[in-house]
């Protein structure tokens, strides 16, 4: 897939505004970019520079003040709240560093979750949480509420839970934010896992050794990418790995 026009996303002119009482913060200036299918890509930048507001609108859990989203080819922005939310169920799976679970719910509903709401047939659920439980070594932490589980638990819990649905992108706000070192790496390891088996994979990270890792690196300063590490996979004649 070296054609532009098979991109995932692709981002034109994006701006967000935030108004405070009398002022503004313009949180994401003029953010062009495009990913294609398939990339692992890092972005960094300090605190406040705008990595989660762009995260926030490429999982359509925000909307941009101007500009325009094409997710697989369609124009996301101008789609009611239901039909951003059946795309966001559909398309695309989000984790977050304080891991975003339902309290009350078992490990195994946390995973349910999505496709409850997505209005998956029971039996297909089932063999479905089966899978993501014996593939995230959670098979003895089923029936576990959160509270009852590990960071590194909870974080496989709310990766399976962002995979089950089978989504095209994976985007993860600051993964490891909240876990030790080895932990962080062995939740990096499944998003990579991921990645391999054909996620497209957006990380935000403040981490450089972590960031390092990804094939492609964006920066993020006030609001707008600085620099852009380039997209191995667009590159015409460079594909170097398979699609
Ligand atoms: P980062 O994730 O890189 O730390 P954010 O995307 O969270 O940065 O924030 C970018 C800027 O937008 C910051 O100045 C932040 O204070 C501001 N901001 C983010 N969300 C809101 C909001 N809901 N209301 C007002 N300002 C916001
Ligand atoms: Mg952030």
């Amino acid at each position: 897939m070296t054609d532009a026009a098979a991109n995932l996303i692709e981002l034109t002119g994006i701006e967000r505004v935030f108004h405070l009482g009398d002022s503004e913060v313009r949180a994401l200036r003029r953010i062009t970019l495009s990913i294609a299918h398939g990339e692992y890509v890092a972005i960094m930048g300090p605190s406040g520079s705008g990595k989660s507001t762009l995260l926030n609108l490429l999982g359509l859990l925000d909307r941009p003040d101007a500009g325009t989203y094409r997710l697989e080819q369609r124009d996301v922005t101008t789609l009611s709240p239901e039909e951003q939310a059946r795309v966001r169920s559909e398309r695309i799976g989000f984790v977050f560093q304080s891991f975003h679970l339902v309290p009350r719910l078992t490990a195994a509903e946390n995973i349910a979750l999505p496709m409850m709401l997505a209005g998956i047939a029971p039996a297909e659920r089932s063999r479905r949480v089966a899978k993501a439980l014996r593939d995230y070594g959670l098979d003895d932490r089923a029936h576990h509420r959160p509270d009852q589980l590990s960071g590194g638990q909870r974080q496989r819990v709310a990766i399976a839970r962002a995979t089950v649905m089978r989504p095209a992108v994976l985007l993860a706000d600051e993964p490891t934010g909240n876990l030790d070192r080895a932990t962080g790496e062995e939740v990096m390891r499944l998003l990579e896992e991921l990645n391999r088996q054909g996620v497209t994979l957006l990380v935000v990270t403040h981490d450089q050794t972590l960031g390092a890792r990804a094939r492609r690196q964006l920066a993020m300063e006030d609001g707008a990418i600085t620099n852009d590490s380039g997209s191995a996979l667009t590159l015409a004649g460079n594909s170097s790995r398979p699609a």
